[in-house]
């Protein structure tokens, strides 16, 4: 049988996954990607050598580590693992041991959070063991901040908030209980290590998108950025997929639309109009990435938890010369910035200078060396939100991205999950 073809539109990290199981499946792939680069939204950017904003990984995110791995990157030179620890400027809260199975290190970990007094512990074993108990289930239309209602203010403001903003880039008065459980589940329950931070000590792009292109090239792949997909049909006779770029028409067997939700749901507009419908429902936040450079200054551990308040945006503070890169150089994490975003980025920039001036002591005249928003950064992910399917419907065709229905939020795994998940369709349903 002549092998079978595959165009994969877009080069985000879903794209990416999918274009590699498409050749790992034995399908010859072609990738459009309308920008210069590959990573989408998880890239670095062209000059300056800073990336489109930071990421973190922890343990649990299983699929995307075995995806980098198979295309030769190795975990210990790309990241810093740590246990999760807590850090704030007066000192750490939580701080899990390292090398226990992760219930029984939370567990140690609350006992030992000298920080915090015995009631705040008392509240977040309790809670802990309560969502144990009940299966990491709730109700599918509560909040996070319903979940935890009667929870000590402390184990709130310093723990659960800004953990659920971290996970969900959503503030936790509009965040889907059940997702942030599961989360917290596969963190605590799946894997030896799940609840481990991963600090990238590489750029964005050499953690996935230069090595994948390496790997994708050796294997025969086609990979044409600058290449923007402008509408889709199928030939009657054959029933080929045929992608209009801005570069001319590609022909495929099969179709993967790893684009944003908003151009898969163009891009399908007549061909699945109630599935686009489903896409724009779809609401999103933004996130706020703030680069600073202190040359000499170092913090007391590489992630550093902020106090987030009314004139406070940013949650983390990541001391980028401890994880591999320049001394000197920050990066301050604004997540659920879209109140912020409402005065502008030079305001939102100016008011974290203003909060590392207050919480930390640091000059006011610290250098900002760019301050990036990305308006769409994730879906919000908020309670019964009816996510689009990965398959839309016409044969030989599947959809991937982070916003395809998943249990996880927007994430880098969940983008990864659902690229493979669509080359696994698409290769059976070419295979029959
Ligand atoms: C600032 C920031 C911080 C984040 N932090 C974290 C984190 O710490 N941990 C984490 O797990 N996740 C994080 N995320 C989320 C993560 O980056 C995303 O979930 C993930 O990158 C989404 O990948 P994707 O492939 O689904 O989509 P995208 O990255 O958006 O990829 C879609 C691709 O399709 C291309 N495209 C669009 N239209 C066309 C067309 N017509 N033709 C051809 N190509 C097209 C786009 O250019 C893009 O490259 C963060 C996101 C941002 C923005």
């Amino acid at each position: 049988m002549p092998k079978r073809s595959v165009i994969v539109v877009g080069g985000g990290w879903a794209g990416l996954a999918a274009a590699v199981q498409c050749c790992e499946l034995g399908l010859a792939v072609t990738l459009l990607e309308t920008a210069p680069q590959l990573g989408g939204r998880a890239r670095s950017l062209a000059d300056g050598g800073l990336d489109n904003g930071q990421h973190i990984l922890i343990g649990a995110y299983q699929e995307t580590l075995r995806l980098m791995q198979r295309v030769g990157v190795s975990e210990a030179q790309a990241f810093l693992r740590q246990p999760l620890v807590l850090h704030y400027s007066d000192g750490p809260r939580l701080q899990l041991p390292a090398g226990w199975s992760p219930s029984l290190a939370l567990l140690a970990g609350l006992l030992w959070a000298q920080h915090w007094p015995w009631r705040t512990r008392i509240s977040l074993l309790r809670t802990a063991l309560s969502w144990r108990l009940r299966g990491f289930q709730c109700p599918s239309d509560w909040t996070v901040q319903q979940l935890c209602q009667g929870m000590d203010s402390l184990a709130w403001s310093e723990f659960v908030a800004p953990l659920c903003v971290a996970a969900l880039n959503t503030p936790a008065d509009r965040a889907s209980a059940q997702v942030f459980l599961r989360v917290l589940r596969d963190a605590l329950l799946t894997v030896r290590g799940g609840s481990d931070l991963l600090l990238p000590k590489v750029s964005l792009a050499d953690l996935l998108p230069n090595p994948a292109t390496r790997w994708l090239q050796v294997q025969g792949a086609q990979l044409h950025t600058r290449t923007r997909v402008l509408a889709l049909s199928r030939h009657a006779a054959d029933k080929a997929w045929v992608a209009e770029t801005s570069q001319g028409p590609f022909e495929a067997d099969g179709l993967i639309l790893a684009c944003s939700s908003s151009e898969a749901a163009a891009l399908l507009h007549t061909l699945c109009p109630q599935w686009g419908e489903e896409c724009a429902a779809l609401s999103f936040e933004p996130i706020v990435t703030v680069y600073l450079e202190r040359p000499g200054a170092q913090l007391p551990a590489p992630m550093l938890a902020l106090h987030e308040g009314p004139d406070a945006p940013a949650q983390f503070l990541f001391d980028l010369g401890q994880i591999g890169h320049k001394p000197g150089l920050f990066s301050a994490v604004v997540s659920g910035a879209s109140g912020w975003m409402e005065d502008g980025l030079n305001h939102c920039a100016q008011a974290v200078v203003l909060q590392l001036h207050r919480q930390l002591g640091w000059p006011l005249d610290v250098r900002v060396v760019q301050s990036i928003c990305e308006k769409r950064a994730t879906f919000a992910c908020t309670p019964q939100l009816q996510r689009p399917s990965g398959q839309p419907g016409p044969k030989g065709l599947a959809v991937a991205g982070d916003y395809i229905q998943g249990p996880y939020p927007a994430t880098l795994e969940g983008a990864v999950r659902s690229g493979l998940s669509a080359a696994r369709h698409l290769h059976a349903e070419l295979s029959t």
